[in-house]
């Protein structure tokens, strides 16, 4: 695997791969990589010809007192683990080569970017925009994979290659999960062994969220206070949110519907680390409805 630094030199490799007829996907990452992580490369590498991981901790998605300066990062281990998952290029650019002296564009999302995650970061978004936009344009892939892991930003990333007719095709893959069915995230890192344990309430309240779906639940403040209940059960969690939405635009009916497709959403700190996690269900229909949209 070949480490490139430069904008630049990464155009001029893609550009010579697509000339040659050769596919290529990107898989963005902020490092510190873990099996999720790893997940995306070997999705890339069955899905394309040329795999390229990206890693680079963006500082315009971070808020003021968020963790950017104490993101977790380990340059060598990271080359390892992209290079053994099958990665061909690790593309490394330092914070000035993305942000250079008189840097001045944002990408601004609206609607979609304000709630939930982006009502708790404001800016977020836009800073995943910005330079999920810039590290298309500095790695020219013909597809793109992200984790549904951050289930909110590939609403917004959707959003993002719609709206500005980028032309490159987004692939979500499944989130990977610990043996407690804690999500794995770069941030677990520095939960002790009883907060770990603890994290993963987090699962069990979308469990309970979508156990209550499945039998017919449809009010979505009822749909939310059994997570809120679940994650209750540890005094050590303190809730951002834990809410069901409609997974295409994240709106909060009052009931959903049958045939409706709702994503649980859950953001909580354990100590100092904020954890987000989600699920995607959908409503079933009642048997009579069922048997009655067959019958058509
Ligand atoms: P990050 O390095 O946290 O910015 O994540 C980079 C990519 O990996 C994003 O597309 C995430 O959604 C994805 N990702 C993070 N954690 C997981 C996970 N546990 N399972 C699958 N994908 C993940």
């Amino acid at each position: 695997m070949e480490i490139v630094k430069k904008i630049s030199q990464m155009q001029n490799i893609s550009r010579n791969h697509a000339k040659n007829g050769k596919t290529i996907a990107v898989v963005p990452t902020m490092g510190y990589l873990h099996k999720g992580h790893i997940s995306l490369i070997e999705k890339a590498r069955e899905l394309a010809d040329i795999v390229i991981t990206t890693l680079f901790v963006n500082p315009t998605q971070f808020g003021p007192g968020e963790d950017y300066e104490d993101y977790p990062r380990d340059l060598e281990r990271d080359q390892q683990l992209a290079d053994e998952a099958g990665s061909d290029y690790l593309f490394y650019p330092q914070t000035q080569e993305m942000y250079p002296k008189y840097f001045s564009t944002e990408v601004r999302i609206k609607g979609i970017t304000e709630v939930f995650e982006g009502a708790f970061r404001p800016g977020h978004f836009n800073g995943v925009a910005l330079i999920v936009s810039k590290l298309f344009n500095a790695t020219i892939p013909d597809i793109a994979i992200f984790g549904q892991k951050d289930f909110q930003q590939t609403l917004v990333i959707h959003r993002l290659v719609e709206d500005l007719n980028i032309p490159v095709k987004i692939v979500i893959a499944p989130t990977i999960r610990e043996s407690n069915g804690l999500a794995m995230s770069s941030r677990n890192t520095r939960l002790s062994d009883e907060e770990r344990e603890i994290a993963g309430k987090i699962f069990l309240a979308l469990e309970d969220g979508r156990y209550a779906i499945e039998k017919g639940e449809r009010r979505r403040k009822m749909i939310n206070t059994i997570m809120h209940k679940t994650l209750r059960l540890s005094q050590q969690i303190r809730i951002d949110y834990a809410s069901s939405a409609l997974a295409d635009t994240l709106e909060e009916p009052d009931e959903f519907l049958p045939g409706d497709r709702v994503a649980l959403l859950i953001a909580v700190f354990i100590g100092k680390t904020r954890l987000i996690d989600n699920m995607l269900v959908s409503v079933p229909y009642s048997l009579s409805q069922k048997s009655f949209i067959e019958g058509l």
